[in-house]
């Protein structure tokens, strides 16, 4: 569902953030992506979601080389992929319900369908009873459950999760990693970045990123 082939990724001439990396990741997979800040990770995610494209090498989503993706072919890629980036922010003028429904209304989901869905999603990372709070009010894990539900709700094959359980203890990591594996369990690819060796769990393969080379995963 997802390769890699030889992938290499310069933001300037010198350094690599990426260096040949090759991978071949199956549907329904759960992978955890490891190594220390600056690694590459992020650069890993937002290149099977074409925010940012290789140097060299090709990136294969769905059997579309999505390095060579067209600007008007992007939309149809990331509707099959939900994010949840390190610096997207819930929008902090409406409620969690309001912000997960945004995903849907505005791939023109009629507002009543979207409110339903909304809150079955929200009802699976176990927030539903917070629904009309605003995200300000929530603590950092629920939060970052808000944007698992916000990612999941228009059903993605792929979930890319870059450091989602970042800044959080023990307690509230586990809910969040608890919620995507939750979906993985019925089918959706999942992607997790970390830096937190705890995050790691024997359910899912772990590939191993230092200094944007691989060290271990390969597969
Ligand atoms: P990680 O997610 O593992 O922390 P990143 O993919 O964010 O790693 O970064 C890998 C390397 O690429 C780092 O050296 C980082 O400084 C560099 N880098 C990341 N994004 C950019 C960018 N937009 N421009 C220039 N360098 C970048
Ligand atoms: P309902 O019929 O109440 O909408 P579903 O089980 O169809 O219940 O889905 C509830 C929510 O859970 C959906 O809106 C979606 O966000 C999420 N969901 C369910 N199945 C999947 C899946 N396979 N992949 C991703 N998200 C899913």
């Amino acid at each position: 569902m997802i390769e890699f082939q030889a992938v290499s990724k310069q933001y300037s001439t010198d350094a690599y953030a990426l260096r040949d990396v090759s991978l071949n990741i199956d549907k329904g997979e759960l992978v955890y992506l490891a190594g220390p800040s600056g690694a590459g990770k992020s650069t890993l995610l937002k290149m099977i979601a074409a925010i940012e494209r290789p140097t060299s090498g090709r990136v294969i989503v769905n059997g579309h080389d999505v390095g060579r993706i067209k600007r008007a072919g992007v939309p149809f890629l990331r509707r099959n992929i939900g994010m949840i980036l390190q610096q997207q922010r819930l929008l902090s003028d409406r409620s969690i319900l309001a912000n997960v429904m945004l995903s849907l209304l505005v791939t023109g989901a009629p507002r009543a369908q979207a409110e339903q869905r909304a809150r079955a999603a929200l009802d699976k990372v176990d927030l539903l009873d917070r629904a009309n709070a605003n995200p300000m009010e929530l603590s950092g894990g629920e939060q970052q459950r808000v944007a698992v539900a916000r990612a999941i709700v228009n059903r993605p094959q792929i979930i890319l999760a870059d450091e989602p359980t970042a800044n959080l203890d023990r307690a509230a990591a586990d809910r969040v990693i608890d919620a995507l594996r939750a979906f993985n369990s019925v089918g959706v690819t999942c992607m997790i970045s970390t830096h937190d060796e705890q995050v790691l769990d024997s359910a899912g393969r772990v590939i191993r990123l230092e200094h944007g080379q691989m060290t271990g995963g390969a597969q």
